[in-house]
């Protein structure tokens, strides 16, 4: 029998989301055939010529597949127009959300509603059923780093921030979360408060005072998480200052938030004593998180994909208590939920809800549609592969996921990769697998982000020994040289002698395996690997800088690769490398 968390029975949850996922065929049917009644007035259709059709083949046959520059210009337009007419969507367009961006280097913007909304709060309510189940929460509270981002209005008037604070702001989010979450430690003017450094000190600060009511440790992205308790490392002492006097430290400027502070913040010494107690007998903060939080049952955010590299160190300031990977989504719509918390991050699986949308798959299996050489050595150009329904994927192969969302999106490529891992009743079980767009490649080399991630994970093992840890990483293509090469950006926690960055360096030169690029290295048609060492903070100013650009800190992810096109954070990176070391791997 599951427990009931204040309103909330997930029991019935359980239910719904078997039904759904029994007959996911049908369901898709009619999601699709809802998303299309809905929207028929939408100018968007309206010239596609569906003439009112809402099958599936029809719907194929009249949509095309785009990117999100294709719509471009209609989200533009329902964020200039005033008279909210129907562009992309029957009913007008609550508001728009910006993508982090962090891929592409700026945000784009994307098209907010209620029934997004709705699709937010079906994924929450169905993941934490089964987590729930697995680790019942009492009725504490929860230490989550969580930030709200500017906000701002369109020329037409529609409200613009990020998919988060969206979220955050929407009415049936508080309802949601008032069932189904602890109450976050923090007041709203910490979560809402547009200095994250100030909020992330507070945040820190309130998971202190509550310590013993905290019941799990949540953000949106590890990222954020471990950040978190890197910047505990430096502040603890100063937030048991803090507690003993019962005055917010003068670094928290903001009138709000100290006035928020003045009606709980007591003086506690004892409380700083016993905080200051554990923190000094810890060694090397680990397991610092059961320590200061004894009640906390898991951690809890997204740990798959491009977070994956920041999992030892959460599982360090972790030990023992379980990881939770959440949910998988974007700004765009949701596609997943993790029903499996027990499982590791590592093999985390989203079980796709089919009534949050329609989703089909490009099979990558082949990757016939791009540029192969054919066996005379030169180059030809295969027919894309047709998208196939959900229920029509395989267990162990990798698509390229399609979605047509209730926001006004039709056939739309998130560009990201996913690998089927099994199915729950008939919905599929998808892996994450890496972004598409963001591949190493000199000639016919191919790295994905995953690639450059394995390459990074091999190389600092070799760091191990001198306890030196790679904090943040990120790569280019440098075709200044020629031939041109692969460029590895690492900022460390140490000093490391020149010999073991030179073992790094090559090490990384040869963890690429792919025949295209060992091929082109042996025969020096891609130059030797070259490392670079950046200052300590680095990645902290490419974060601050894609902040001002109006992202959110919730969203915040490293980017991977930075082309020319992201001339500014490659800039940020070249003005602060002290050591460069080019590989002799294949000399
Ligand atoms: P955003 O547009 O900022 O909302 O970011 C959405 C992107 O984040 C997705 O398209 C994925 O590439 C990535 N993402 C979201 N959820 C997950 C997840 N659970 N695992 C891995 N990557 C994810």
């Amino acid at each position: 029998m599951l427990e009931k968390v204040k309103g909330f029975n997930g029991d019935r949850v359980i239910e719904e989301f078997e039904a759904l996922t029994k007959d996911a065929e049908r369901v898709q049917r009619e999601t699709l055939q809802r998303i299309l009644e809905e929207n028929g007035k939408a100018e968007y259709l309206q010239n596609l010529g569906l003439g009112g059709k809402t099958d599936p083949d029809c719907f194929k046959a009249c949509v095309p597949l785009v990117t999100h520059k294709d719509l471009e210009p209609y989200i533009q337009r329902i964020a200039d127009e005033e008279d909210a007419s129907p562009i992309l969507t029957g009913r007008p367009i609550k508001s728009i959300s910006l993508s982090s961006g962090t891929t592409q280097g700026k945000p784009k913007f994307v098209p907010f509603n209620d029934e997004l909304e709705q699709s937010t709060m079906q994924i929450y309510r169905t993941s934490f059923a089964f987590r729930n189940r697995a680790h019942p929460i009492g009725n504490g509270k929860s230490l989550q780093f969580i930030y709200s981002s500017k906000q701002f209005k369109t020329k037409g008037g529609l409200l613009a921030t990020t998919a988060t604070t969206n979220v955050y702001l929407s009415q049936q989010f508080k309802n949601t979360m008032k069932d189904i979450q602890s109450q976050c430690c923090s007041p709203d003017e910490v979560i809402f408060s547009l200095d994250y450094n100030q909020s992330l000190y507070c945040h820190l600060l309130c998971g202190l005072i509550y310590s013993d009511e905290v019941q799990f440790v949540f953000s949106t992205f590890a990222h954020s998480i471990v950040h978190a308790f890197r910047t505990f490392e430096q502040v603890w002492e100063e937030l048991c200052c803090d507690i003993r006097e019962g005055v917010l430290s003068s670094r928290i400027t903001i009138p709000s938030i100290r006035s928020a502070f003045s009606k709980f913040l007591r003086p506690n010494p004892q409380l700083a004593n016993t905080i200051y107690n554990k923190c000094s007998n810890l060694s090397n903060w680990y397991g610092l998180i059961p320590e200061l939080w004894p009640n906390a049952k898991y951690v809890y955010g997204i740990m798959t994909g491009s977070m994956e590299p920041y999992l030892n160190k959460l599982r360090h300031y972790a030990a023992s208590l379980p990881l939770m990977s959440a949910d998988y989504g974007s700004s765009e719509g949701w596609i997943g939920a993790n029903i499996d918390p027990g499982e590791p991050p590592e093999s985390a699986t989203f079980t796709v809800l089919p009534n949050i949308g329609y989703f089909e798959f490009i099979p990558l299996k082949e990757r016939a549609h791009e540029q192969e050489v054919d066996n005379y050595g030169s180059m030809v150009v295969r027919k894309e592969p047709e998208p196939i329904g959900l229920t029509k994927v395989n267990v162990g192969e990798e698509y390229e996921i399609i979605m047509t969302t209730f926001a006004g999106l039709y056939r739309y490529r998130l560009g990201d990769v996913v690998k089927t891992a099994g199915f729950h009743n008939s919905a599929p079980k998808l892996q994450f697998v890496h972004r598409r767009n963001l591949i190493l490649t000199v000639n016919i080399d191919k790295n994905t982000e995953k690639d450059l991630q394995l390459a990074v994970e091999e190389a600092s093992k070799l760091l191990a020994a001198e306890k030196v840890e790679v904090l943040d990483f990120t790569s280019h293509v440098d075709m200044s040289t020629n031939p041109g090469h692969y460029v590895i950006f690492w900022e460390l926690s140490g000093d490391v002698k020149d010999e073991v960055l030179n073992n790094c360096c090559n090490c990384l030169d040869r963890a690429f395996v792919d025949a295209g690029y060992v091929g082109s290295r042996k025969i020096r048609a891609i130059g030797p690997l070259e490392l670079r060492i950046v200052n300590r903070g680095t990645f902290h100013k490419i974060l601050e800088h894609h902040l001002a650009l109006g992202a959110a800190m919730n969203q915040f992810k490293t980017p991977r690769y930075v082309g020319l096109s992201n001339h500014s954070v490659l800039q940020i990176l070249n003005d602060s490398v002290h050591k460069s070391i080019c590989s002799n791997a294949y000399d």
